[in-house]
Order: C-alpha cells, then structure tokens, then sequence
C-alpha cells in the first residue's frame, strides 16, 4: 500500500480564538512550514477549516510525525490516505487500508466512524459507514465488525472532492503557536526545572531567550556544554535561542567577604533577578521566567520567594510554582529535557552552599545586608562580562 503521505493536523484551542484565528492560524501554518523546510515538496494548507499537510510519498512518516508535534498549537496529528470522493473508491481503499495494518496491528476487529462534511455527497454519514464496513469485511475475511470496543475505528472523512482514510491520532502538545506572546528571558540553569519551565512557557507562544550564571573556574567547561545541551534540545520545540553567560562569581565573593553566610544564597538570587532584568530590557524580552518551586528549597519557601521577588520590577513568570517534582521529572522526560539534566556537574548556587541557608527570611535583614554592597558597580561589571551565543534546532 502507498505511505500515508497526507497528515490531518489538528489544532484546539486556536479554534477559540476568534477574530485572531487567521492570524494564529497563520502562524501556526508558518512554524509548520518552517520545521518541515529541510525537505522537498512539502505542502501546507488550510482547507475547509482542516489543515493539511501533504509530502512526498517517499517520506518516512515517523519524520514528519516528529517535526508537526513538535509545534506548539498542534493538538494531534493524522496520518491519512487520500482518495476523490467516491463511492467505491473509498470502499477500496478502506480495504487496502486495513490489509495493510491487520499483521502490523494484531486487529482482530473494527469499526467505520464515518463523517460527511459535503452535504451534497448522496450517502448520508450512517450509510457510508456501514457500505464500507459490508466492504471490508468481504476485503478481509479475518476481520470482525464490533462497534463498542474495536481494535482498530477506521475513519472516513468524506470531503467535498476528497476523502481522508485514517486511523488513528497522534498527540501533540497543543498550546498556542510560538511568536503569539511576545518573548521571554529564562534564567536557564543546568537543572531539572528550567528548562521545563522555559518549555512551558513557550508552548503559550512565547519566544524564548536565556541567561546562564556560572561561577567559572569553579563551576567547569563541562557544566557549559550542559547548558548549551539543553538550549539546544528547547530549541527543537522554541527555535532558535540565545544563552547570554555571566559570571557571577565576583558577586558571589563580595557577598561572602561582607555578609551573613545563611544570606548567600538569596542575596545571590536577588543579583541574579537584578542582571537578568537588565538584559530584559535590553532584549525586549517582557518578563523573566525561573523554574522555581514553591517550597522546593530552601530559597524557594514562599518567604524567600517575597525577597527574591522583590527584587526586579518586571513580571516574574514561575510555570512550576505549584507542581510536584515527580510530574516536573515527567514533564522533563516527555520534552526530552531529563538525561541531559542530571548529569552531575556543579551549579554556581551549589559552589558556595552555605550548611544552613535561611529558610524564612526577612527582607528588611536582607536588604539591610545588600546595601553593604556596591550593587550597582557589581552589577554593571556582570553585564559588561556578558557573553552571548546562539543556539540553533540541530
Ligand atoms: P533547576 O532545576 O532549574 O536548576 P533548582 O530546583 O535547582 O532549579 P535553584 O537552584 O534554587 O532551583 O534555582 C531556582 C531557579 O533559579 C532555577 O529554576 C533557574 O530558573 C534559576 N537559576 C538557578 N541557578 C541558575 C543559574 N546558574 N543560571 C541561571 N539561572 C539559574
Ligand atoms: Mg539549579
């Protein structure tokens, strides 16, 4: 049988939207094009309310499954025959269809779900469905008709001019396509949440830009190439992605020369929010995102969130704050994200770890340490030591 080279592509909550849906529709269209760039005769199109994509037959579908559920907006995916709308035509190829899957699938027995959406088509929905399982049944004498639990429902979309044969949904993410929602900085550790919290945000539509603070030479080269590992996975799913790297290490010793040592940790964070603002501004990225955790640590207590907070004006986005560990370890497995994380190179916040970091904070304590600092000439010295590279899918 020929490959299923057309692909029903189906998006949720983007049929909501609507005044803007051309314009996410669009944008969506867009993405998919884009992913699907590196390969010839490719063609996307919107088609009575249904996007399709069509490739060349020689195409592996697994590929192309792999780029479209990649794309944020997508809720599933189908990979389908196409036949003109046809009576007898479509009976053959149903028959075709399922010969091609019965070994591959182990299908015992199924079901037609069949839809008519031209309405001048002379056979209404119920009788297309039952012509065409009277059809493969006598096609494939191996097969059963059971219409409450079937191995396999095959599908008949009976278009105006074509008909869709397919059979089953592959998910996707769904949300909303990238470049929707404007962009975002995430403060991109080397850790399990980040990148987690960067996926999500970008799965909203929002572009994804990044800073990494490491305290080099005491954090490695190896912990960098994790970093960039993991830029480079998001990438897949966000496009391509810039890393500005700052060293906070001259930070972090200034603090340890001047302040209380259970402080360290916080008064680092409020440095790192503060840098990160800046480089916002200057990105137009409209707020920053972290992978924070409410109560995941001890900087992460909801009153050492307050003094962190208040460090920055702009909009600080935490996707995570109310997740367990155990689904940010799942949600990190599914995006790919996992492997590469745990690999067990040091972080800038765990170089200097003090034995008891401060668990409830005040901030007026905090603040009263921090302006024993010259923040803003530390500050600025950071930034002027920003390096920034781009990362790109592949
Ligand atoms: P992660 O798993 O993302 O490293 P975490 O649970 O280890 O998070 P923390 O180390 O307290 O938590 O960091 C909280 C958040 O602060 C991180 O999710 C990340 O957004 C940011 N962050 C921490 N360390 C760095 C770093 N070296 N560079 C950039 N951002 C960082
Ligand atoms: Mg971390």
């Amino acid at each position: 049988m020929k490959n299923k080279n057309t692909y029903i592509v189906r998006y949720g909550e983007l049929a909501l939207k609507g005044m803007n849906k051309p314009y996410f529709e669009r944008m969506l269209i867009d993405r998919i094009r884009k992913l699907l760039k590196k390969y010839d005769g490719i063609q996307v199109s919107r088609e009575d309310g249904l996007l399709v994509v069509r490739t060349p037959l020689d195409l592996d579908e697994s590929l192309v499954i792999d780029e479209i559920s990649k794309v944020f907006g997508v809720e599933s995916i189908s990979p389908a025959i196409e036949v003109s709308s046809d009576i007898e035509k479509i009976a053959n190829a149903s028959i075709e269809y399922m010969k091609d899957i019965i070994e591959k699938k182990d299908i015992k027995t199924f079901k037609i779900e069949a839809k008519r959406s031209d309405k001048s088509f002379p056979i209404k929905s119920p009788m297309i469905a039952s012509q065409i399982g009277a059809a493969v049944l006598k096609g494939c004498k191996v097969l059963k008709v059971d219409v409450h639990n079937p191995d396999c429902k095959l599908f008949v979309h009976v278009r105006r001019d074509r008909t869709f044969i397919y059979e089953h949904k592959i998910s996707a993410f769904g949300g909303l396509p990238l470049g929707t929602n404007g962009k975002g900085l995430v403060l991109l550790s080397g850790g399990i949440d980040s990148p987690v919290a960067a996926f999500l945000m970008a799965k909203r539509g929002m572009y994804i830009e990044s800073v990494h603070f490491h305290s080099y030479p005491y954090t490695s080269e190896r912990a960098w190439e994790k970093v960039k590992d993991l830029a480079g996975i998001l990438s897949t799913y966000c496009g391509s992605m810039k890393i500005h790297s700052i060293n906070i290490l001259p930070i972090q010793e200034e603090i340890i020369k001047n302040c209380p040592e259970d402080e360290l940790v916080l008064l680092v964070r409020r440095f790192m929010m503060k840098i990160a603002e800046r480089i916002a501004l200057s990105t137009k990225c409209l707020m920053l995102i972290t992978g924070e955790n409410l109560g995941q640590v001890a900087s992460q207590t909801a009153e050492a969130l307050v003094v962190t907070d208040n460090a920055v004006n702009i909009p600080v986005m935490r996707p995570l704050i109310g997740m367990d560990k155990a689904d940010i370890i799942n949600k990190a497995r599914e995006i790919g994200t996992y492997d590469t994380s745990i690999l067990p190179y040091e972080d800038c916040c765990t170089v200097f770890l003090p034995k008891h970091p401060k668990t409830k904070p005040k901030l007026e304590k905090i603040l009263e340490s921090e302006s024993l600092l010259d923040k803003d000439s530390l500050i600025e010295n950071a930034i002027q030591s920003k390096e920034t590279i781009t990362i790109y899918p592949e």
